[in-house]
């Protein structure tokens, strides 16, 4: 398996694209969007227009058809610009991987050419307020009605996009008494009003409550979702209720492993920002007499910086490169989620520390991506959880 960063020339092209997109419109607006904790409405719009929310999307069905791999690619050069940017397709993605990969051929021909274009968004929810790390723990419920529709009660929270999604693709346990528990869970395309807090006819019985205020990857709304009677018919099961009934911890664990990927491409995105805004400063100000860049000391920084920027690509080009190929790479994303979100936040700690007193201020970039990496370290499987999933996967590799 070759592991070089090299990009075909249509990757060339599209993170190219991706690039310019990321300097002149995403890079320039995020301080406004961030300070005012706006949805960055315009930006979306014009990621609709290049295509963007139907990368991996196949081209019979609208998308561009590409592979993961470059996925990850347009995913750093759009989390360079700005995390939550990625944030507002990340679950989108993961959505559309789900029914690209489990979905009856009803499901996908009914979604995928509207996500492809971005007219209507998915989110991803399987977190509730008392479990995130322990998805089986979770205690929302479906529960069969006469008429052979579901109803759905229970709570979920951190649902990226949960306000403006037109599609949820929410865990919950169909048979709570079933051991082991993970044959009881199943995975619903719960459709709701887009920007609605009390959804109302077909969709009554789901409310969004106010969004979550955070310290940082601000613009991207994440929500609680309230499950209140919310009527889901059979075919809402993600493979139909025949396939897909009792298979929702499965599916979700598999979209999760490129999720991971998607993550870590996020934190070699602003660990590149990082040493960029680093390398910039650093030559600008001045003590003793000469640019910082010039004590030893800043440059051990930059280059202890650019080394795990690197390394991080690497490691998370390679965990998309495999999973492209069809290759088990589950236990090659938690390497890459777990390297690349902390290279993330050592980095801009790093570059926060060059930047001195400035870091501290808001007049300065660097002060936003310190409130914005740690999210990495725990969205998508925490840094515990990932070397939790590496050991298991390592074991499971060099048994004796
Ligand atoms: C901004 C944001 C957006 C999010 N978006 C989404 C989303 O769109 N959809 C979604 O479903 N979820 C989302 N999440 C939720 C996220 O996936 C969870 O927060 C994460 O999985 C951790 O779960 P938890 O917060 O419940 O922490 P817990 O599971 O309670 O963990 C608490 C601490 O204990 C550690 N820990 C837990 N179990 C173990 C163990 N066995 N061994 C060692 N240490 C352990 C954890 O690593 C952590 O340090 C989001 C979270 C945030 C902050």
């Amino acid at each position: 398996m070759a592991v070089a960063i090299e990009k075909t020339d249509e990757q060339k092209a599209i993170c190219e694209m991706v690039r310019q997109f990321a300097d002149e419109q995403i890079i320039p607006n995020a301080e406004h969007y961030d300070h005012e904790d706006e949805f960055p409405g315009p930006i979306v719009e014009q990621m609709k227009e290049l295509g963007l929310f139907g990368v991996t999307i196949p081209e019979e069905y609208g998308g561009m058809g590409l592979d993961l791999t470059t996925y990850a690619m347009i995913v750093e050069e759009l989390s360079r610009g700005w995390i939550s940017i990625s944030g507002v397709i990340n679950t989108h993605f993961i959505g559309s991987y789900l029914l690209m990969k489990f979905g009856t051929d009803e499901q996908k021909d009914k979604y995928l050419p509207r996500m492809a274009t971005g007219e209507i968004r998915a989110a991803f929810s399987l977190s509730e307020p008392e479990c995130g790390s322990d998805v089986q723990g979770i205690k929302s419920t479906a529960k069969r009605l006469d008429d052979g529709a579901y109803e759905i009660n229970g709570q979920k929270m951190w649902v990226t996009n949960g306000l403006r999604a037109d599609l949820v693709f929410v865990l919950v346990k169909t048979d709570p008494a079933a051991e082991p528990k993970y044959k009881g869970m199943t995975c619903f395309v719960a459709e709701k009003e887009p920007g609605v807090g009390e959804n109302t006819g077909d969709y009554a019985g789901l409310t969004v409550p106010p969004q979550i205020k955070k310290m940082g990857y601000k613009g991207v709304e994440s929500t609680e979702l309230v499950f209140d009677g919310y009527r889901c018919p059979a075919e809402q099961i993600l493979g139909g209720e025949a396939a897909g009934l009792g298979q929702g911890f499965v599916q979700m664990m598999d979209a999760l492993e490129v999720g991971r990927v998607n993550v870590a491409a996020r934190g070699v995105g602003i660990a590149q920002r990082a040493l960029e805004l680093a390398l910039r400063y650093s030559q600008e100000r001045k003590t003793f007499g000469r640019e910082i860049a010039k004590h030893q000391a800043i440059q051990f920084k930059l280059a202890d910086m650019a080394t795990q920027v690197d390394a991080a690509r690497l490691l998370t080009i390679r965990a998309a490169r495999m999973k492209d190929a069809g290759e088990r790479s589950d236990l090659e994303a938690g390497m890459a989620k777990l390297f690349a979100s902390e290279a993330g936040r050592f980095c801009v700690e790093e570059s926060f520390r060059i930047h001195g007193g400035y870091g501290y201020s808001k007049e300065y970039e660097i002060e936003r991506l310190y409130r914005d990496a740690p999210l990495l370290l725990i969205g998508e499987g925490t840094s515990e959880i990932q070397r939790m999933v590496i050991g298991k996967k390592l074991l499971e590799r060099h048994k004796i």
